[in-house]
């Protein structure tokens, strides 16, 4: 079937979400090249991510695959998942970024991966959550299943884009609802979400789950920062 394949490339080039160049045979959504020079956040940093929940919401680990700042292409990963109807995207980056920290221990004792989920009306209108996917692909690295439909967004909070960190903090307390706790009490559960900025949504959400029970590690796909 390689020969159907390559005739579709052929004809309907795929292209590198991040350089634009076109992909060859075996690269999917992003070329080898803009992989190996993805900007990973190393352990030193995670670190330094972690601070954002300190007397927030107790927290036993967090990890973010990689980092982009204001304009850089990195970026258009980010908006074709989410936006551009190619979820697969968090699937891939989301396999390598579980490959990377799994020897490091990174998963030990995590139960449940739970992604963080949209409002209802939004994930009608996208169509999909793209945490599922990032969910999907480390699962299908580490073994440990999704429980999917464990927590539920139950306010829909406003738009984020123009409110300071305070207002933020703010704006999305309480948004988030666990459903069946009885089901994920005592569980340590990692947390799913595609990008980490102020870290107040995923940090309800972790509250939510905390109040009920579970010990809670925190991953992201990217984090967006200009401070690193
Ligand atoms: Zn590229």
């Amino acid at each position: 079937m390689k020969w159907i394949s390559d005739f579709i490339d052929f004809i309907l080039p795929r292209h590198c979400a991040v350089c634009g160049e076109v992909l060859s045979r075996g690269e999917q959504e992003i070329c080898l090249n803009c992989l190996l020079a993805l900007p990973l956040i190393d352990d030193a940093h995670c670190a330094e991510i972690e601070k954002l929940f300190w007397g927030i919401v107790p927290v036993e680990r967090v990890a973010s695959y990689f980092y982009y700042r204001k304009g850089s292409p990195y970026i258009n990963l980010l908006h074709r998942l989410k936006y551009k109807n190619r979820p697969q995207i968090g699937v891939l980056l989301a396999k390598n970024a579980a490959t990377e920290l799994l020897p490091k221990g990174f998963f030990d004792g995590v139960e449940l991966i739970i992604p963080l989920p949209l409002s209802k009306k939004k994930e009608r209108s996208r169509g999909y959550n793209q945490c599922d996917y990032i969910a999907e692909g480390i699962s299908q690295v580490t073994g440990i299943p999704i429980g999917r439909g464990c927590v539920a967004r139950t306010k829909a909070n406003e738009t984020q884009t123009h409110k300071n960190r305070e207002e933020r903090w703010k704006n999305v307390e309480g948004i988030f609802t666990v459903f069946n706790p009885d089901a994920v009490r005592g569980k340590h559960v990692l947390l799913i979400d595609d990008v980490l900025t102020t870290g107040a949504t995923i940090a309800d959400c972790a509250r939510a789950l905390v109040a009920v029970g579970c010990r809670v590690t925190i991953f992201t796909l990217a984090y967006s920062s200009n401070t690193i």
